[in-house]
């Protein structure tokens, strides 16, 4: 019986539980290492939780009355929301400077406010804004600058108008913005006629030789006969998308033989075979192709001032808030147009 079991003096108790030691320690090690591996997720978690919610206005504004954080880094915090599209943010951080803040920064705070406004598209608290900044400060050129926008964007072309003399009284050059806003009030006059808007544009652009596109894109839909009479064809370029849209029925063509670059726009469209080839990439494929592929002229509009580009073409640029800086780049697309022609023709 006793042979079963091993003497306390054995040797053999003594490697048994050598061995029982190593096993417990290494099986508790390895549930020790889990279990601290599991906390450091559970506590990386809780802490990357924190910046996926944004503070609540209540929050926020226990956090910048505690004054922790410096008026300057809370003023970058809301520039960092408003890039970002929330405004929302933006705009309660700056509300709060404004009530807590350095009394100092009080003007500079209530402009980054009115801009916030202005962006998110609160037209009528932006414009609440620049005028209290303007109520005291008259000569601030930003605030007046950013009114004359909020004044446009609401249609209001008369207030718009009364910002630009205010701003002229300061010694700015305000030519094409004066043209550029009395176009707008002309083509926006509902009680006026087209006749009567043709030739009060063309008033303004013999004057200022600026705003090609706003005011021959609107000839060319009412009257291209008048556009063709008026047009000056050096600028022709500007109105690419306009030509090449234009009806045959509609074409001056005594004007588009006597210049070379109209000669290539037309025989790439197909209307005329007057030009073999064009330095202009795009109009010498389409001359080249002889309408055997469907391709077209596809455009895409460029801001000079800021290099910012759009799809649908501009007389003010949404970026940097420049007039008359579009240029219109060419590209080679596929013609559905045609395509869709070609498909109702097969069904004749
Ligand atoms: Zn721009």
């Amino acid at each position: 019986m006793n042979t079963f079991f091993l003497e306390f003096r054995d040797p053999l108790f003594g490697i048994i539980i050598f061995f029982v030691l190593i096993f417990v320690i290494t099986f508790f090690s390895y549930w020790f290492a889990k279990f601290k591996k599991k906390e450091d997720y559970r506590h990386l978690d809780k802490f990357l939780k924190q910046f996926h919610t944004l503070p609540s206005q209540n929050e926020l504004k226990v956090l910048i009355t505690k004054g922790e954080l410096s008026e300057k880094s809370w003023l970058l915090l809301a520039s960092a929301y408003a890039k970002n599209g929330n405004y929302e943010k933006s705009i309660e951080i700056y509300s709060e400077l404004l009530k807590v803040g350095d009394k100092s920064n009080y003007r500079d705070t209530l402009f980054l406010l009115g801009k916030t406004y202005f962006k998110a598209g609160f037209l009528e608290r932006a414009r609440q804004i620049f005028l209290e900044i303007l109520k005291n400060n008259p000569r601030t050129p930003q605030a007046l600058n950013y009114l004359l926008l909020v004044y446009e964007q609401m249609r209001d072309y008369s207030a718009a108008l009364e910002v630009l003399e205010v701003i002229s009284e300061l010694k700015k050059e305000i030519t094409v913005e004066s043209a550029y806003i009395n176009s707008l009030l002309i083509l926006n006059d509902s009680l006026m006629s087209s006749d009567e808007k043709v030739n009060k544009l063309l008033e303004i652009y013999k004057k200022s030789s600026h705003l090609t596109y706003l005011i021959f894109e609107y000839i060319f839909r009412v009257n291209p006969k008048a556009a063709w009479e008026n047009i000056d064809i050096s600028k022709a370029e500007l109105l690419v998308d306009v030509l090449w849209r234009c009806d045959k029925k509609d074409l001056n063509f005594d004007i588009i033989m006597q210049n070379g670059y109209l000669r290539e726009l037309y025989t790439a469209k197909g209307y005329i075979k007057e030009a073999t080839k064009s330095s202009i990439f795009e109009l010498d494929v389409l001359i080249n192709l002889d309408s055997k592929v469907n391709a077209t002229l596809g455009f895409e509009y460029i801001c000079t001032s800021c290099k910012t580009a759009y799809p649908f073409a501009f007389s003010r640029c949404s970026g940097c808030h420049a007039i008359d800086t579009s240029m219109v780049e060419l590209s080679l697309v596929k013609d559905y147009h045609k395509d869709f022609s070609e498909e109702n023709n097969s069904f004749q």
